[in-house]
C-alpha cells in the first residue's frame, strides 16, 4: 500500500483553524474534538498534530502521544457522562472503514443497554455538541 497523506483533508483544515471544531482539549502534539456525528453523546475524536494517514505511517512518539491522550479523555467521559464502559475505535484505509484520512481515534461512551447510533448517520446539533464539549473539558 502506498497512500499518502493529503494536506487538505478535514482534520488538517480543523488544526489549522480553517474549519471550526467543538475543542476538548490540547497539547504539544495532540488535539480532541466532538465528533460531528456522533454515535452515542460525548463521542470524542483524538488526533496527532503532526501529518498521518493513519496507524500504518504515524510516527511512534505521534502515536504514543495520542494514546496517553485518548487515555485522558476516556476517564474524562468516565466522569463527565457517568459512562459505564468506554469503547475506542480506529480505522485504517477505506477496507477497514476510514473514511477521513488523518489518524483518529474515536473514544465513545457507553452506557449498560444504550445502542450505539450508527456510523456517521446523523449530525448532531451544534448546542448539543457545544454543550458536551463544555461538560467533558470541566472534567479533565
Ligand atoms: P472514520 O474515518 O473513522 O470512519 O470516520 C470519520 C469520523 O469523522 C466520523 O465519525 C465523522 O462523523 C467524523 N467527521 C467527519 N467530518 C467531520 C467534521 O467536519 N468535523 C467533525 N468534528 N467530525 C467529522
Amino acid at each position: 500500500m502506498t497512500e499518502t497523506y493529503d494536506p487538505e483533508n478535514i482534520f488538517a483544515k480543523i488544526l489549522k483553524g480553517e474549519i471550526p471544531s467543538n475543542k476538548v482539549y490540547e497539547d504539544d502534539l495532540t488535539f480532541a474534538f466532538m465528533d460531528i456525528m456522533p454515535r452515542a453523546d460525548g463521542h470524542t475524536l483524538v488526533i496527532p498534530k503532526n501529518q498521518a494517514r493513519n496507524i500504518l505511517d504515524v510516527d511512534s512518539v505521534d502515536l504514543a502521544a495520542v494514546m496517553t491522550s485518548v487515555q485522558k479523555i476516556a476517564r474524562g467521559l468516565v466522569q463527565a457522562f457517568d459512562a459505564d464502559g468506554i469503547l475506542i475505535q480506529q480505522f485504517n484505509e477505506p477496507a477497514a472503514g476510514q473514511i477521513v484520512y488523518h489518524l483518529h481515534f474515536h473514544v465513545i461512551p457507553r452506557h449498560e443497554g444504550v445502542k450505539l447510533k450508527p456510523p456517521a448517520s446523523e449530525m448532531a446539533d451544534q448546542e448539543i455538541l457545544q454543550s458536551n464539549a463544555y461538560r467533558l473539558r470541566a472534567a479533565l
